[in-house]
């Protein structure tokens, strides 16, 4: 049975490394029906939108899609798709491991963490007034007088709103990431001793789903000391569990804990539908060089099969990747210590050991 699986190239770097990962994936023996499907730029020039209604009815369609970087086009209006993906499809969990490869030059060893970052709500959702509009002073009129506070009327305002559902669905989501992957902990991260009702609500229901998993450890910590911990002692934690903010920034740390862009997967589910995708972006100055390391996007596939049920295929994936980067003959310019090759080799070579 063949999977079907929408695929969007992207633009910039991402159709190339698209391909190099089609490579790999194909490599494992299993079948992909592969519905192409266009978003970013392109889409912006063939269809008027850099996010088609037929890419949207695709991924409802298949369930899974796999996605190369977009660049977001400045100054028409249209925040980022990645952004629109989010909210259309309901993909409200944003899934980022960070596990250190030896190869790849960092300052650390033996990382091998997870962020579960909420995607939906928080400072995300976009309710923003301008400092000095009519509204902005209704606004802080009306918090001045329910609040008993006293907010300059200079001020900008951005509201972070927490709902039960939201705080909930996503400490479920890590529990159950765990127990299928076989993670021994949970940390839930935030700051409900300054912000009660929204952190607090945070923290009060993690604890309250945590009862559900008795067999998956559970902690919780601030954010500020966390940012400390995983720097300090990043051994000490498994899977970290995280509001939208908090694990925007987080995720980019424990990347930079691992290396960076280059090799760092990522993934956005839902309930009805998961969007795989590398955390980094198009690099439109090396697009079409053929140069770009396809790593985290290689990874970012393996990430998939782990989520279709494939994760035999999923282990020899990582494993060839690991491999080659360790010995370092084929790999891009960004990981060699020597001679490099390029985007289509390094997978290729990596496509070799996967079969075998
Ligand atoms: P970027 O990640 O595209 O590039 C920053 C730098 O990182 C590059 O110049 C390059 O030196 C390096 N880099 C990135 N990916 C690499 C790879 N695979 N191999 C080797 N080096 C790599 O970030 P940016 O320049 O801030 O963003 C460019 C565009 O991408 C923007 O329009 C941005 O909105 C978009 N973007 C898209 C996504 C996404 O689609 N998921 C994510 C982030 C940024």
């Amino acid at each position: 049975m063949a999977y079907a699986v929408t695929l969007i190239p992207g633009d910039g770097i991402g159709p190339e490394l698209t391909r190099a990962m089609v490579t790999v994936l194909e490599a494992t023996g299993l079948q992909f029906d592969w519905d192409q499907q266009e978003a970013g730029i392109d889409a912006l020039t063939n269809f008027g939108t850099p996010l088609p209604e037929a890419t949207l009815a695709s991924v409802r369609r298949t369930g899974v899609g796999i996605k190369g970087p977009t660049t977001t086009p400045v100054g028409i209006g249209f925040r980022s798709v990645n952004v629109a993906l989010r909210l259309s499809l309901d993909l409200y969990a944003n899934l980022r491991p960070a596990r250190t490869m030896t190869g790849v030059k960092s300052r650390f060893e033996n990382i091998d963490l997870v962020v579960v970052r909420e995607n939906t709500e928080d400072l995300y959702c976009g309710i923003e007034f301008e400092r000095g509009q009519p509204e902005t002073l209704t606004v802080i009129e009306a918090l001045n007088r329910a609040s008993g506070k006293q907010i300059s009327p200079t001020a900008g305002i951005s509201i972070k709103p927490f709902t039960p559902a939201a705080c909930e669905r996503i400490v479920r989501f890590a529990f159950e990431y765990s127990r299928k992957n076989n993670r021994k902990k949970v940390t839930a991260v935030h700051k409900a001793n300054i912000m009660k009702f929204t952190d607090g609500l945070y923290l009060e229901v993690a604890r309250q789903v945590a009862l559900d998993y008795p067999d998956i450890a559970f902690e919780d910590r601030i954010v500020d000391n966390m940012c400390m911990q995983l720097v300090q002692k990043p051994e000490l934690y498994d899977v970290l569990v995280l509001p939208n903010l908090y694990g925007d920034i987080i995720s980019d740390l424990t990347a930079g804990l691992i290396g960076g862009l280059g090799v760092a997967p990522g993934a956005n589910l839902g309930d009805n539908c998961a969007l795989f995708e590398a955390i980094h972006g198009s690099a439109p100055k090396y697009a079409g060089q053929d140069k770009v390391n396809p790593t985290a996007l290689i990874l970012t596939g393996a990430l998939m099969l782990r989520h279709l049920g494939e994760t035999e295929a999923a282990e020899r994936v990582e494993t060839a990747v690991a491999e080659v980067i360790r010995e370092g003959k084929a790999v891009t310019y960004d990981l060699a210590r020597g001679q490099s090759v390029g985007t289509q080799a390094m997978a290729q070579a990596i496509a070799q050991r996967v079969q075998g």
